[in-house]
C-alpha cells in the first residue's frame, strides 16, 4: 500500500525518495507496532547506528554500519557485539559512557570526531554515543552509537580554510594570515622583525618566458624563502611579486642586514625550470619592533613596505630599514599629492619674483617667477616638494598655464625694460600645448614676447622629437627667449647648445656655491663663458650669495647674475616698488644700488 511506512523503503534498502506526506486516512492505517518501526528506521539509516545492551551485545544495527566503520567484511554471520563493528577508540568510548551511566551519571553521553584507518586510508567519523535507561522496574540500560563519515566534508572545509589563509599558487601565507601571526608575536612580547621582498625584473620573465614560467619562478621563490634561516617564519605573498618573512624575535640591525644580504644572494641564484634558466633580482625593506614599543602588525608591515619603497628608489644594496623621519616625509608627500589638484581652485598658489641683475652695475634687468604654495594645514610648500609630483601626475600642465598667465600679468606692472623668466617643465613640452599656452598668456596680458624668457631644464631635450623642435622654433618665432636652466647638473651635452634655438645658459648654483673654494668650479664657469661667447648666447649665473662670488663672475666676464646677494624671491608689489626706487636713483644720481 502506497504511503504506509514499509512502502517508503526502496527495494535495495536505500533511502526512499520523498513522497507526498501521508493523509489522515493513511495515517490511521499505519502499524502501531513502534518496535517494528524503530527497527526499520535503524536498519535503513544512512548513518552507522548501533543499539546495544549494557554488555555491548548488539540489538539493532544499520546496514550502513560495517561500511562506515570499515569492519565486519571478513565476518561470518551477523555481528553480535559492538566490538565486532566498532573501531577500538569508539568501543572504548562506548564502555566509558556505559560505566559512567551505570554509576549514576544519568545524562552523560559523548560526541565528537575520531579518525580511523580503513584500507590504509584515513577516515574522519563524526559520532555520538547516547546511553538510555528503560522506564520500568528493571530499568535496563542501553546504548546507541551513531557515526557519519565526514572525511570529504572535513577535507573540503580544511582546504577552504587553508586557501583563506594561504595563496593558492605558492602556498605562502596571505596578508591577513601574516598580520595575525605578527600580531600574535607582538603580543608575546618578544619583539618581531619583518622583511618585505619585491622581485626585480619579474615582469620581464612573464613577458619574455611566459606566464607559466613566471608562476614557476614565484613558486620556487616561495620555496627558497620557506627553506631560509629557521629564525624566520612565513613566507607570505603580499602581491604579485612581493613576499614577506618575519622573525619572531628581536634581531639586531646587523643580524637583519646579514640575513637580508643572504636572502638577496639566495633569490639572485638562477632558477632552472624545465630546461629554462631564469634570474630575478630583489629589493628588501625591513622594519623591526622591540618588546615594549607600542605598535601593531599592520603598522609594522606598512613600515617594512615603506622601507621597501626606499630600497627600490635608492641605488646600492637594495636593502633598506624603515626610518621614521623618512616616513614623515612620505606621508607629507602623499598629502601633497592629494591636495595638489585642489590647490588651483582654492587659489593657494602665488608667485615670488627673484631679481636678475646686470653684474657690471647691479641694475635689475629681469626677475624669475618662482611658484609658491600655501596650504591651510600643510603650511608653505616649496616647489622642490611639489613640482616633481605635479610632473608625475600631469598636473604641472595646469599649474604651468596658471604660472604663465600670472607672471605675464604681473610683469605688466613693472618697468617696460624688465623681463620675466618663467620655469617650464619638460612635461609641458611633451604634452604639446606649450606654444598655445604662451601665446594665450601674452595675448591676455599684453606683455611683449621679448620680455618673456622660458627657463627649460636639460631633461626637456633628452628625447628630442620633431614636435619639440617645432615648439621651440614656434616660441622663438613669437619672440620669446629660451634659457637652459641648471646647466651642468644633468647630462650637460654641449650638443644641445648648438642644436636647440637657445638664447641663454643659466649655470647651476652648485658651481657658484663652490666658486671661491673649488678650482674645478671656476674652470667649469670659465669654460661655459667661452662656450656661450662662441655660440653667441648670453650667460647668467644663479645662486650668487657673496660679494666674492660676484667679483669673480664679473672678472671672467659673466654679464648677468641672480642670487640672495641681489634679492630673495619677493612679491610682485615689492619688486615693482624696488624697481621704481631703482629708476628714481638712476635718474637722480646715476647710482645703482645692490640689495643684500
Ligand atoms: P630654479 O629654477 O633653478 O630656481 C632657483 C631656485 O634657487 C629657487 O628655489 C630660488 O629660490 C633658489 N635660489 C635663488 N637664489 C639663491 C641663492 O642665492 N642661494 C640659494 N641657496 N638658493 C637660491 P625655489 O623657489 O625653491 O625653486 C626651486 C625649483 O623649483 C626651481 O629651480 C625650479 O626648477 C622649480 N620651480 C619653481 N617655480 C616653478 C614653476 O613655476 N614651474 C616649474 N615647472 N618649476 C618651478
Ligand atoms: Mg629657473
Ligand atoms: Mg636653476
Amino acid at each position: 500500500m502506497r504511503g504506509t511506512l514499509p512502502d517508503r523503503v526502496t527495494e535495495d534498502g536505500g533511502p526512499a525518495p520523498c513522497a507526498e506526506p501521508p493523509s489522515r486516512s493513511t495515517l490511521a492505517s499505519w502499524p502501531t507496532d513502534t518496535t517494528g518501526i524503530l527497527k526499520q528506521i535503524t536498519a535503513d539509516s544512512h548513518e552507522a547506528v548501533l543499539i546495544a545492551d549494557a554488555d555491548g551485545r548488539l540489538i539493532e544495527v544499520s546496514r550502513k554500519a560495517p561500511e562506515i566503520f570499515g569492519t565486519g567484511t571478513g565476518m561470518t554471520g551477523a555481528p553480535r557485539h559492538i566490538r565486532d563493528l566498532l573501531p577500538e577508540t569508539l568501543e572504548q568510548a562506548a564502555h566509558t559512557v556505559l560505566d559512567a551511566f551505570r554509576t549514576g551519571i544519568e545524562a552523560i553521553g559523548r560526541s565528537g570526531e575520531c579518525r580511523i584507518e580503513v584500507a590504509g586510508e584515513n577516515r574522519i567519523l563524526d559520532y555520538t554515543i547516547t546511553p538510555s535507561r528503560l522506564a520500568g522496574p528493571d530499568g535496563a540500560v542501553f546504548i546507541c552509537i551513531t557515526a557519519r563519515d565526514v572525511t570529504v566534508k572535513r577535507r573540503q572545509a580544511h582546504r577552504l580554510e587553508f586557501l583563506s589563509r594561504h595563496d593558492e599558487l605558492t602556498g605562502a601565507l596571505r596578508r591577513h594570515a601574516l598580520l595575525d601571526a605578527i600580531d600574535h608575536q607582538i603580543g608575546n612580547g618578544r619583539g618581531c622583525a619583518v622583511l618585505v621582498l619585491n622581485l626585480h625584473r619579474f615582469k620581464t620573465i612573464n613577458l619574455t618566458l611566459g606566464r607559466p614560467v613566471g608562476d614557476m619562478v614565484l613558486k620556487a621563490v616561495a620555496e627558497r624563502l620557506a627553506d631560509f634561516d629557521p629564525r624566520f617564519a612565513g613566507p607570505a605573498r603580499l602581491g604579485a611579486d612581493t613576499f614577506a618573512l618575519y622573525a619572531p624575535a628581536t634581531l639586531s640591525r646587523d643580524a637583519l642586514d646579514a640575513a637580508a644580504a643572504t636572502l638577496t644572494r639566495i633569490i639572485n641564484a638562477p632558477f632552472r625550470l624545465s630546461g629554462i634558466s631564469a634570474r630575478v633580482g630583489v629589493h628588501i625593506g625591513i622594519s623591526s619592533h622591540r618588546p615594549g614599543e607600542a605598535t601593531c602588525a599592520e603598522r609594522l608591515l606598512d613600515e617594512a613596505e615603506m622601507a621597501l619603497d626606499e630600497a627600490r628608489k635608492t641605488a646600492g644594496t637594495g636593502i633598506a630599514h624603515f626610518d621614521p623621519a623618512q616616513s614623515a616625509r612620505q606621508s607629507r608627500a602623499r598629502a601633497i599629492e592629494r591636495e595638489l589638484w585642489k590647490a588651483l581652485d582654492r587659489s593657494e598658489f602665488s608667485l615670488a619674483y627673484q631679481p636678475q641683475v646686470r653684474l657690471s652695475d647691479g641694475c635689475i634687468i629681469g626677475a624669475e617667477a618662482l611658484v609658491r604654495w600655501t596650504h591651510s594645514d600643510l603650511g608653505r610648500i616649496g616647489p622642490s616638494d611639489f613640482v616633481e609630483v605635479a610632473e608625475a601626475t600631469g598636473f604641472v600642465e595646469d599649474l604651468g598655464r596658471w604660472v604663465l598667465n600670472a607672471a605675464c600679468h604681473d610683469a605688466m606692472s613693472w618697468a617696460t625694460d624688465i623681463t620675466v623668466a618663467v620655469n617650464v617643465s619638460p612635461v609641458q613640452f611633451a604634452r604639446g600645448h606649450i606654444v598655445a599656452d604662451v601665446r594665450a598668456a601674452l595675448d591676455r596680458s599684453g606683455l611683449p614676447a621679448e620680455r618673456l624668457t622660458l627657463e627649460i631644464t636639460e631633461s626637456a631635450f633628452l628625447q628630442p622629437s620633431h614636435a619639440l623642435m617645432d615648439s621651440l622654433a614656434a616660441l622663438r618665432a613669437l619672440g620669446v627667449s629660451l634659457a637652459l636652466d641648471d646647466f651642468g647638473t644633468g647630462y650637460a651635452s654641449f650638443g644641445y647648445l648648438k642644436r636647440f634655438p637657445l638664447s641663454k645658459i643659466k649655470v647651476d648654483q652648485m658651481f657658484v656655491r663652490t666658486l671661491t673654494t673649488d678650482r674645478a668650479s671656476q674652470a667649469v664657469i670659465q669654460s661655459v663663458k667661452v662656450l656661450t661667447d662662441g655660440l653667441g648666447l648670453s650667460l647668467i649665473c644663479e645662486g650668487i650669495e657673496t660679494e666674492e662670488q660676484r667679483l669673480f663672475l664679473r672678472l671672467i666676464g659673466c654679464q648677468e647674475g641672480q642670487g640672495y646677494l641681489f634679492g630673495k624671491p619677493q612679491r610682485t608689489a615689492e619688486l615693482a616698488a624696488y624697481l621704481r626706487e631703482q629708476a628714481r636713483l638712476r635718474v637722480s644720481a646715476g647710482l645703482y644700488s645692490v640689495r643684500a
